[in-house]
């Protein structure tokens, strides 16, 4: 028996399950454009949602050393402190800078919470909060979709802008005798004044935000607002913080750009191209989920038939499957950028009405 049997029959049980993933190398061509396998491509699967990954100021800004080792040894430079400042001041409280989103909602669970606490976790939130709960021993009690907790918690954790779903909550049904986490990795840059969130955006102050970098913002890495306290809780404590090689100074300085970028100008047009794109499909007889610029499509069992045939006709938007989604509730997910032209979208929704395997709710 081989050394790696083991794998290969996990592998074949994936396979059972008609759940293997592939890797889709895409070589970008422009903001929204590049080439699968090839072939040309408009991408509509990105979390670039304003467009700033290509942008000249942000390619320019790449600039810099590798951190080396960790902050707390020699890895903290001035790229840091300048993009901490920076989002200190955008969003009104210390934030502190975490290598993704994932570590930080790691850092952030496990700080606030440990054995003997119990966290209220909406159904649909992120793999990276779910892990953070249990890596930190809390009791977890999980929330249906959109519902608020009603039996007492010391914390609740929801996203701002579901990552899957393309909706938000009313955020004001949150409150209560517990700390509320808001995880806006979606929604930072995009949506609320200034790109301060959805919370911002309802006028909700939760106790903690998380926000990436990597999504609006263009850039990579992750951070979290909140008190004082818990910045200086995550130097010395937060794992995820402590125990890994902090970002290169070329991403902070290339963040700190997108932070720049990341204007209302492009929020606007944001929100044009998803109005433009979810009216459409509402025409086509094709209702989408949510209500902001992710716009998923459950089609399920079709899916990835469907997404075929629109990768044939030069739309790049992926099918979202089992365990990411409930088995079921496949769908596309597409995701809209600024940087769209009105004729990009009209044209993927007229290959949308020329997909055969789709059928319409209603004409
Ligand atoms: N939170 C949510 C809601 C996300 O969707 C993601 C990533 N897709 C993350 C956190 C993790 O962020 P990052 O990609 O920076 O690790």
């Amino acid at each position: 028996m081989s050394r790696y049997e083991a794998l290969r029959n996990r592998l074949a049980d994936v396979d059972a399950r008609g759940l293997r993933r592939t890797l889709h190398p895409l070589a970008m061509t422009g903001p929204v454009t590049a080439r699968h396998r090839g072939e040309p491509v408009i991408v509509f699967s990105s979390n670039d949602y304003l467009g700033l990954a290509q942008h000249p100021e942000m390619q320019a800004a790449w600039q810099g050393r590798g951190a080396g080792s960790s902050r707390l040894i020699a890895g903290d430079r001035a790229a840091h402190h300048a993009l901490e400042s920076a989002l200190s001041e955008r969003f009104g409280r210390p934030a502190t800078l975490f290598n993704t989103g994932y570590m930080a909602n790691l850092a952030l669970v496990t700080g606030l919470v440990g054995r003997g606490d119990r966290v209220a976790s909406d159904a649909l939130n992120h793999a990276s909060i779910i892990d953070g709960i249990r890596l930190s021993g809390a009791e977890r009690t999980i929330l249906e979709h959109g519902r608020a907790p009603e039996d007492p918690c010391t914390l609740a954790v929801v996203e701002g802008l579901y990552s899957m779903d393309g909706d938000v909550l009313a955020l004001d049904t949150y409150g209560g005798d517990h700390w509320l986490a808001v995880d806006e990795a979606h929604a930072v840059g995009a949506l609320g004044p200034d790109g301060r969130g959805e919370a911002a955006r309802q006028g909700v102050e939760p106790d903690f935000v998380v926000g990436t970098l990597g999504k609006a913002y263009g850039a990579f890495g992750a951070f979290v607002i909140g008190p004082p306290e818990l910045r200086e809780l995550f130097v010395s404590r937060g794992r995820s913080f402590v125990y890994t090689t902090a970002l290169p100074e070329p991403v902070a300085a290339a963040a700190l750009v997108g932070l720049r970028l990341a204007d209302d100008e492009r929020r606007e047009r944001l929100a044009a191209r998803t109005t433009r794109f979810r009216r459409g499909l509402a025409e086509l007889g094709l209702p989408a989920l949510g209500s902001a610029h992710i716009v998923p499509l459950v089609l399920g069992e079709r899916t990835m038939r469907i997404a075929a045939e629109l990768l044939a006709r030069g739309f790049f938007a992926l099918g979202i499957r089992p365990p990411t989604v409930p088995a079921g509730t496949e769908r596309i997910r597409f995701s809209l950028s600024a940087e769209h032209t009105d004729e990009q979208i009209d044209r993927l929704l007229e290959a949308l009405d020329a997909c055969h395997s789709l059928e319409r709710v209603s004409r």
